[in-house]
This record gives C-alpha cells, sequence and structure tokens, in this order.
C-alpha cells in the first residue's frame, strides 16, 4: 500500500468479518466502509434504531477499565482500542466501523485480524492534507498506580515502552518507530494478556462470557496460559505498545513525537490524549492574530525597511514594538504559510527553518544597531552566531517576537548581541551574534 504521508487516507471499498464479543460472548459481525476527509473514524450501531454513530474522539471516551468504551448519549461502544490500533497505525484517517453489537469482535486478542481486514479493503489517498499534532515541549502524565508516559519531540511516532507486571513479574522493555510495516510485522500480531488474579473475579461474575485461552494470554504466578504459544518473547509490551497507539488515536490527529511509557495503561493513556487534545486547543485558540500596538517608538514596516536593505522574501521584521535604552529592542514577526520557504521545508510538514530565526535575529539587532551608529552611511554585517539553540519548532499562524540585547560594542568596528525569538511566551531559539560595521 503506497501512502503519502502527508495526505488524508481511507479504505478502498467496503470490507468485513465476523467473531465473538469478549463481554458479551455474542457473535457480532464488523465492517468498515470508506468516508470522506475530515470525516474521522465513527462507530455505527447498526443493530440499534437509527443506526446512531460514535465519533472516535477523546470528548467520547467514558470508561477506560480494562479496556476502552466510548460513548454518545445513550450509546456506547466498548473494546475499541484494537481497531483504533490497527486503523491508526495502518494509516487510515477516516472509516465507519459498522458493528451489529456493542463491541467488535475479540479475535485472538491482537490486532491481527483488523490488520487483514484493512489490507483486504485497501488503504486509498485522499485530496486535503492530513492533520498532525507536532509535539513541541516535553508533556507528560503519571497516575498514582506507577504508570508514567513522558511525549518528547520527535520527526516521526516512536513509542519506547516499559512493561512490568506485579511484582515486577515480565519486565519487558521494547523502543520502536511505529509505521504500517513494523506495525504489521512487530506490534499487530501480539496477544492481550490477563493476569489471573485479576480475571477471576470476572470469570465469577460472568463479566467475559467471550474470554478463553484463544483470545487472551493468562499469566498465573510464573505460568504463562495460552492456546498458542507465545508470539513474540517479549509479547506483552508489544500488545502495550498496541494499546497506547489505539488510546491515543482518540486524539483525532497523526501524533509526531517520542511516546515513553512505563507500565502504561488505559486510563493513562486516555489521560495523555486527553492532555494532548486540550494543548491542541489551545494552540489553535493562540493562533489568532496578536493585536500588537505601534507607535510608543517603535517602528513601522516603512520605517523598518528605511533602515534594512532586505526585501521580500528575505526581511524577517515585520515591525518593532519598542526599544528598552539604548541596548534592547523587540521586534515581531509573523509567520504565515505564505512564507516561501514553507514550501520546501517540508512539503506537507511546514516548520520555519532555524536558519532564517537565526537571519530573524541578525536583522533585529542590526535595527539595534543602527539606532546605536545613528548613521545610515554604515552598515553592520552578520559575521557569527555562537551558542545557536533551536528549542521549539515555529508553525505557520505562529507570531514570533524577536528580542536582541547588545552585550558587548568595541568602539564602532564590532559588537555582540544576545539575541532569542519567543512563540507563545516560550523560547523556541536564542544565539549569540557577531556584527561588524562597514561603510556601504
Ligand atoms: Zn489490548
Amino acid at each position: 500500500m503506497a501512502i503519502t504521508p502527508e495526505l488524508q487516507h481511507t479504505v478502498g471499498k467496503t470490507a468485513g468479518f465476523g467473531g465473538t464479543s469478549l463481554h458479551t460472548g455474542e457473535k457480532v459481525s464488523l465492517k468498515l466502509h470508506p468516508a470522506p476527509a475530515d470525516h474521522g473514524i465513527k462507530f455505527k450501531r447498526k443493530d440499534l434504531q437509527d443506526e446512531p454513530t460514535i465519533d472516535a474522539k477523546i470528548d467520547n471516551l467514558k470508561t477506560v477499565e480494562r479496556a476502552t468504551t466510548l460513548g454518545e448519549g445513550a450509546v456506547r461502544v466498548h473494546t475499541v482500542e484494537h481497531v483504533l490500533s490497527a486503523l491508526s497505525a495502518m494509516d487510515v484517517d477516516n472509516a465507519i466501523v459498522e458493528m451489529d453489537a456493542n463491541e467488535p469482535p475479540i479475535g485472538d486478542g491482537s490486532a491481527q485480524p483488523y490488520v487483514d481486514l484493512i489490507k483486504k479493503a485497501g488503504v486509498t489517498a485522499q485530496e486535503q492534507p492530513r492533520k498532525f499534532f507536532d509535539v513541541r515541549e516535553p508533556m507528560h502524565v503519571e497516575s498514582k498506580t506507577g504508570a508514567l508516559l513522558v511525549l518528547l519531540p520527535d520527526e516521526t511516532f516512536r513509542i519506547s515502552c516499559t512493561q512490568a507486571g506485579p511484582n515486577n513479574r515480565f519486565a519487558q522493555f521494547l523502543s520502536t518507530e511505529i509505521t504500517p510495516a513494523i506495525f504489521e510485522r512487530e506490534i499487530a500480531p501480539a496477544r492481550t494478556f490477563v493476569y489471573y488474579e485479576d480475571v477471576q473475579p470476572l470469570i465469577e461474575k460472568n463479566l467475559i462470557k467471550g474470554g478463553s485461552l484463544e483470545n487472551a494470554i493468562v499469566v498465573r504466578g510464573e505460568a504463562v496460559l495460552s492456546k498458542e504459544p507465545l508470539r513474540f518473547s517479549d509479547e506483552f509490551v508489544r500488545h502495550k505498545i498496541l494499546d497506547i497507539i489505539g488510546d491515543l488515536a482518540l486524539v483525532g490527529r497523526r501524533i509526531r513525537g517520542h511516546v515513553v511509557a512505563v507500565k502504561p495503561g488505559h486510563a493513562v493513556n486516555a489521560e495523555l490524549a486527553r492532555e494532548l487534545a486540550r494543548e491542541q486547543a489551545r494552540r489553535s485558540a493562540m493562533s489568532a492574530p496578536r493585536a500588537v500596538p505601534i507607535g510608543n517608538g517603535g517602528l513601522d514596516t516603512d520605517e523598518v525597511m528605511q533602515i534594512l536593505p532586505h526585501r521580500y522574501p528575505f526581511l524577517m521584521v515585520d515591525r518593532v514594538i519598542g526599544f528598552e535604552g539604548e541596548n534592547k529592542i523587540t521586534a515581531v514577526k509573523s509567520i504565515t504559510i505564505n512564507e516561501p520557504f514553507f514550501q520546501g521545508h517540508f512539503p506537507g510538514h511546514p516548520v520555519m527553518p532555524g536558519v532564517m530565526q537565526v537571519e530573524a535575529m541578525a536583522q533585529v539587532a542590526s535595527l539595534l544597531l543602527f539606532k546605536l551608529a545613528k548613521t545610515t552611511s554604515r552598515i553592520g554585517y552578520f559575521m557569527s552566531a555562537d551558542s545557536v539553540k533551536f528549542r521549539k519548532p515555529v508553525l505557520p499562524g505562529d507570531t514570533m517576537f524577536i528580542h536582541a540585547e547588545l552585550t558587548k560594542s568595541r568602539g564602532e568596528r564590532l559588537a555582540k548581541a544576545k539575541c532569542h525569538c519567543v512563540v507563545n511566551d516560550a523560547v523556541v531559539s536564542e544565539g549569540e551574534l557577531m556584527f561588524t560595521f562597514l561603510d556601504k
């Protein structure tokens, strides 16, 4: 299946399979249908009047005990994490998951049947661009039971997971990038596993009628009970990764980041998904343009262009907000998707190049130097940059504030400026710039 990573995808045609549901033990059939762009994943209850649908969104998460349950109004779908994991990892953004019961077939307790189903249906590209969640700064969630999820910036979607049972039995670790090929080979076949002490009360209460050694591995003491031998020596941690992918699919965006998970479970996975959805909402709200005052000793675009020789597409200052004494300046640049560098940096994944931020710092520092030199017969040339750090990606819609402070000026020939760029009140880049003055 050829995937164009920057575009949305759906299934090529309807495909289905049947089986038994875990909790009720009833027969259920499930069908995957293609869906238009921006539709997302929706579950459809074919067995109910009016065939209601439920969005696979974190807002619809109802319970996370043992499995992930979604609901809207009185309608519920249970144990959705394995089908969601397969859809997400196999690059399906939009689909209808139609079922004639409240739970998908449990299959063999892995995501293998869903990978097979998706391959049967095919995956096709749509015209609209995919929505991503780019991790800009480390995030983490923790639970009282010792579960910990950390999310770090990364260009790909990666998971590093440590799983450990009671008394640290069956401690396992695996770190991998998640791509369709890796998921299919390394993650999808890993089956659900349960600890006997946890399921015994459920068996007694008859709450897992469809549960058997055919669809779960049961761990009793040091013994591993299953119909089929272990598929991987570290099958448990692989299944934990499978569940993380399924639960994070509820964010509704492709995550570009590295999940570091210690003893994860549905509750803490869901909490991270909620955190991401909140951060996304905050980002969308923050991308509204900020009103920047003009006047008060600042410089408007015309005045900036009278001083700086730079012109489109290389003028990286929209306006100077103000000077503080002789040595400090703050300027602003609105970053829009129309910046020419976004066309190639990168197609489908626009990130402002770090060197353009350094250029912005250099131009703003030059404006400060000009004020200091109070002459237009000389121009400051950018000589070197030290201690440059890029801390967070700058994206279209961001308003970048550029700060420069003159730390050293030797005579009128050399000058040093400490600079940093700020987006949403966080430093995105910094550096120490050196200039020399030459006659025009
Ligand atoms: Zn699972």
